[in-house]
């Protein structure tokens, strides 16, 4: 079998001599994996648009064993401006490895894929702040992927606002300033919970139109990484990188 979809390079790994083990985030089959033969000597026709975190047009053909081979890729962006930015470039990679673990595979990623180009974009463009871009997408993937947290209102009494809430990561459940959480909380302010639900629920066109202050998007940070971490149960070696890189 063969098909062409257009696809993002979320993962590069060396294999054979001169071969790329790609991982794709493909418009229309989701996350897969293809080897590129060939695609690490500079001569391949397929060297440049199979490299990571590049976006691309792919032909794929399918063997009868079920193994994946990029037949041809004719690169549609390579986001040159991240190259040169090691922050920039590190939180491109995070993305690519949450997109890596929360996409679905076999099925279409339409939604997935714009978000994570839309993300990179901005982040090539340097006009947002990335605190803005990072929480946006960390939740916003989550939400996709069936990990939505709980905003609609306090879960004990139902009330929609109050000045300061509380947010429980372990649970995505949101508490109202007279409700006492049975679990750990991190307090928010009303801005902060607009802007979690801002990044849940709007349009995905809209995703990232919104601004808050400096101090309540790192709180907002602070509370969509330890959400992250509680749903995906694992530490994520890319952030950690970006981490100490902006230390
Ligand atoms: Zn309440």
């Amino acid at each position: 079998m063969t098909y062409d979809t257009d696809a993002l390079v979320i993962k590069a790994q060396n294999t054979g001599e001169t071969d790329r083990l790609v991982t794709l985030l493909t418009r229309k089959y989701g996350v897969i994996r293809a080897f590129a033969n060939g695609a690490r000597s500079p001569r391949n026709k397929n060297a440049a648009a199979t490299g990571l975190l590049c976006y691309a047009d792919f032909t794929i053909t399918q063997t009868s064993k079920g193994v994946c081979i990029v037949k041809d890729a004719t690169a549609k962006d390579v986001f040159f401006a991240l190259r040169s930015d090691i922050i920039r470039l590190s939180l491109a990679q995070y993305f690519a490895e949450l997109a890596a673990e929360l996409a679905p595979r076999e099925e279409e990623a339409d939604e997935y894929l714009a978000l994570l180009l839309n993300a990179i974009w901005l982040l090539c463009e340097s006009k947002k702040p990335l605190q803005l871009i990072k929480a946006a997408a960390e939740l916003r993937l989550l939400s996709l992927s069936g990990y939505m947290p709980s905003l609609v209102g306090c879960a004990g009494c139902g009330a929609f606002e109050t000045d300061v809430m509380r947010f429980c990561p372990a649970s995505g459940k949101l508490y109202c300033a007279d409700c006492v959480p049975g679990e750990p909380c991190v307090e928010v302010p009303a801005a902060v919970v607009h802007a979690m639900r801002h990044i849940c629920l709007s349009e995905p066109g809209r995703l990232f139109s919104f601004r808050l202050s400096d101090d309540n998007l790192l709180l907002l940070n602070d509370v969509s990484e330890r959400y992250l971490g509680a749903m995906c149960g694992k530490r994520f070696a890319t952030l950690q990188f970006y981490k100490t890189m902006t230390r």
